[in-house]
């Protein structure tokens, strides 16, 4: 059956053109054509069985690259309903709200403003499928990611080889060798040493995440400089941190959470935080390879915790945020741009680096600041007499004054 919230998220699949996925596109076009051009001449297919084996599992892995490409973006992440509630009401005490959703946040979900809804267990919005990577497609993903990667191996090996019998071509032909004759013009070697480039890219990443055990860069994975071979290390930077999320069952998001808890806690006092949903490898595994047994909004948790202490963390460290939060009125008006020259040089000359947005201010807007930098703050706009939440983002710190003393408790 599809519902509302799935009939949205494809409306929006469709209409949304994404520049990232064009580049995604862009790089499957490329290297799938250096292959089929250079297999044909290195190792027909039509010449040898396992020339036809070769090139079958080429087709096999683009394939499967495409398809759980596909999957991945059509499935979605799954949404939690509007206006949801738990069943039993004294569990709300223990849950976030909503206020765009009108619900309450399912344990593991949050609400991704690029889609517009509350997302089941997210883990990140991806703009290669340009929805959120959740419960639903986690799966997905992961195997999208596998196949993109062994695809990649592959195809940097065959096109290394091709472009050396392509350089090498001349001598093969005066010394009278067999060998294959690779023939390439200037532009379709450039374009095959590009080629060549991406794939590397995407298995050095997998190597060094997977091999040396190097922490990925932290924060939207996928926002990666617009290089091709960035676009390529993206990749399998993604799929040493899925592979890791799901042996841990933990998402990108709650890696976060669980480092803001040690960091807490630690000051507090507090004995050091248990991840609940942390089952062991094996039954983590199980756990996204058979994703729909679960119905995304309670999870199993590990023996001696409780289903709700992740959420119970959350609110503790949101309550802890809004108590070192500060007042501040804009004291005069600022259009929301990205690189405001005119206004305020010294924060055009020092934009936070994120994709977030910027908040347009009018003399007089109150706004509750929760991050800073050295000439932006992040934070909230009041609406009304400060309970309903109005649009969060950056703004420079000069078009603002702060309102004196620290925020007490309501
Ligand atoms: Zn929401
Ligand atoms: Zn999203």
């Amino acid at each position: 059956m599809v519902d509302v919230l799935s009939l949205d998220h494809i409306a929006m699949v469709k209409s949304h053109t994404s520049r990232q996925r064009r580049r995604d596109n862009c790089i499957i076009k490329l290297v799938t054509w250096s292959m089929v051009h250079l297999i044909g001449m290195w190792w027909p297919p039509q010449g040898s069985l396992g020339g036809a084996l070769h090139a079958a599992l080429f087709l096999f892995l683009a394939g499967g690259t495409l398809y759980y490409f596909l999957q991945s973006l059509l499935e979605g992440p799954g949404f939690v309903p509007l206006k949801w509630r738990p069943r039993k009401e004294e569990d709300t005490e223990h849950l976030q709200f909503c206020t765009i959703c009108n619900g309450y946040k399912a344990p593991r979900s949050h609400h991704c403003r690029k889609c517009g809804h509350c997302v089941m267990k997210m883990d990140h919005h991806c703009p290669w499928i340009n929805c959120c990577v959740g419960h639903a497609n986690h799966c997905y993903f992961t195997y999208f990611l596998i196949f993109a990667v062994l695809g990649c191996l592959q195809a940097a090996i065959v096109l290394s080889i091709c472009m050396y019998h392509a350089i090498n071509r001349a001598w093969y032909v005066q010394s009278g060798v067999r060998a294959p004759r690779v023939l390439l013009t200037l532009p379709t070697l450039l374009l095959t040493l590009l080629a060549v480039g991406m794939c590397l890219g995407v298995v050095l990443a997998v190597g060094a995440l997977l091999g040396l055990q190097v922490d990925p860069p932290v924060g939207p994975a996928c926002a990666a400089p617009p290089t091709l071979l960035a676009v390529g290390m993206c990749h399998g930077a993604l799929l040493g941190l899925q592979i890791r999320s799901i042996l841990r069952n933990r998402t990108t998001i709650e890696d976060w959470i669980l480092e803001k808890a040690v960091s807490r806690r630690e000051e507090a006092g507090l004995p050091p935080f248990q991840f609940p949903y942390d089952l062991g490898w094996r039954e983590n595994l199980k756990f996204v390879l058979h994703g729909h047994r679960y119905d995304g909004l309670s999870w199993p948790v590990r023996p001696g915790c409780h289903e709700f202490d992740l959420t119970r963390e959350q609110r503790a460290q949101k309550e802890d945020k809004r108590l070192r939060s500060r007042l501040y009125t804009a004291t005069a008006p600022y259009s929301g741009r990205w690189l405001p020259l005119r206004g305020w040089p010294r924060a055009a000359l020092a934009p936070p680096c994120t994709d977030e947005p910027r908040l347009p201010l009018a003399p007089g807007d109150v706004v509750r600041a929760t991050r800073q930098r050295k000439q932006w703050l992040f934070g909230e706009r009041l609406v009304g007499a400060g309970e309903a939440r109005g649009p969060r983002g950056w703004f420079p710190r000069d078009a603002a004054t702060p309102t004196d003393c620290k925020l007490k408790p309501d």
